[in-house]
């Protein structure tokens, strides 16, 4: 019987504790809380990442162990890979938890990015908005994930307010600023990568945020061969050179049929979600695979896939159940603002299938904003 360690108990681990039950596989969740949806489904520790106690007490009760939170201190991911096999490695979490240090990453490796600086007191903030000049983005180089953790900045009279936000965090997190891209769409490479060296991809993915929020996202993506061709060979490169074993997310903004590299997620992604019906193999189960040391599963879609995200509370279930490519996804989360509750997968078998789900759905629901650039973009 093996026994999965994850750390960190979202509904990204109850997605892979889920996904992996017919594999035989067993799960141990480790959280801060005790209320962690992935407790619902796993037994847990609960403590402190930083707890050696708790963290000993997981790492005894695991033969591997992976990560649902990207923010597992570096050192507690170091500590734990000292006692159990851990994928994706240390230094992965690490380089992906620190914007400074993936955006140098992507330059060396020749991923284009738009212009940044490190930022680390008011004066290297005037200095860089000259250089980078407005609209910009002031953002924390650890910690941010749903867009939190960052200031936009129109013109160079919001600086100060921008520091007011974010300049205590300057001392302890570290800031980063980057140009503003006005992007025509945002994509996204969700990938795998064995322990052999295997990768595979699954097809591009188009994305939609609200207020930094993923929103929606279609795959495969309407990008030609030759736009998922380079960001597939980009993901490549990133997983080579960190020697990433399991699923990650690239994150790309498409600017003038040009590709620039906005974030690295070491774990499997909100983006990727709707591989669990709409592709031969999941995210979930295939970074079970590939941390197990298993052979891959094919990436290939069954059909077009549509995400959904619920934000702050799940709404009516009844009408995506209803639809013939309908699937319910409720993390079992208590309702709050802001906070991914669940999604629907719709999945077709033609583009215009799919937009016309889209729209009974979006009418049913009065979430008409939320498919809307969807069905345009299905044409
Ligand atoms: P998550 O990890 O949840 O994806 P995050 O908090 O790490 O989010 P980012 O991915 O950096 O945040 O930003 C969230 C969203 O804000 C992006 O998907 C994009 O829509 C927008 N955004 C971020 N940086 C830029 C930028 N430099 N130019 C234009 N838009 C941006
Ligand atoms: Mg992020
Ligand atoms: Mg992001």
């Amino acid at each position: 019987m093996t026994t999965v360690g994850i750390l960190g108990g979202g509904q990204l681990a109850r997605m892979l504790a889920l996904s992996g039950a017919p594999l035989g596989l067993r799960f141990l969740v480790m959280d801060s809380v005790d209320d962690a949806c992935a407790g619902q489904f796993a037994p847990m520790v609960v403590g402190d990442y930083r707890d050696e106690a708790a963290l000993g007490e997981f790492a005894s009760r695991v033969d591997v162990a992976t990560f649902d939170f990207e923010n597992v201190p570096a050192e507690s991911a170091q500590w734990l890979s000292e006692r159990v096999p851990v994928f994706p490695n240390p230094r992965a979490l690490a380089t992906a938890q620190d914007r400074l240090a993936e955006k140098t990453l992507f330059q060396q490796l020749g991923i284009p990015v738009p212009p940044f600086a490190a930022i680390d007191t008011r004066a290297q903030l005037d200095d860089a908005l000259a250089t980078i000049g407005t609209p910009c983005i002031l953002k924390t180089r650890r910690l941010g994930y749903d867009g939190k953790g960052q200031f936009r900045i129109k013109t160079p009279a919001d600086a100060d307010a921008a520091w007011d936000a974010l300049g205590a965090q300057a001392g302890k997190v570290g800031l980063i600023l980057e140009g503003f891209v006005a992007f025509e769409r945002e994509l996204s490479v969700v990938a795998v990568r064995g322990r052999d060296g295997e990768f595979r991809t699954w097809p591009l993915t188009e994305n939609w945020h609200v207020d930094g929020v993923l929103s929606a996202s279609l795959a495969p993506a309407t990008a030609d061969a030759a736009l998922a061709e380079t960001a597939f060979a980009y993901a490549r490169k990133l997983g080579e050179a960190l020697d990433y074993v399991g699923v990650f997310a690239l994150e790309l903004f498409c600017r003038g049929g040009e590709l620039l590299a906005n974030e690295l997620a070491p774990r499997v992604h909100n983006s990727g979600h709707w591989t669990i019906e709409g592709s031969e193999t999941s995210q979930f189960q295939n970074h079970l695979r590939a941390v197990l040391g298993l052979p891959l599963g094919d990436t290939r879609m069954v059909g077009l896939a549509c995400m959904l995200n619920w934000i702050g509370q799940m709404p009516e279930a009844a009408p995506v159940l209803s639809e013939p490519g309908g699937h319910w996804h409720d993390y079992g989360k208590l309702p709050r603002a802001g906070r991914k509750v669940g999604h629907a997968t719709l999945r077709a078998d033609s583009a215009q299938d799919l937009a016309a789900t889209l729209v009974r759905v979006g009418v049913e629901l009065d979430r008409e904003a939320q498919v809307a650039p969807v069905v345009a973009a299905l044409g």
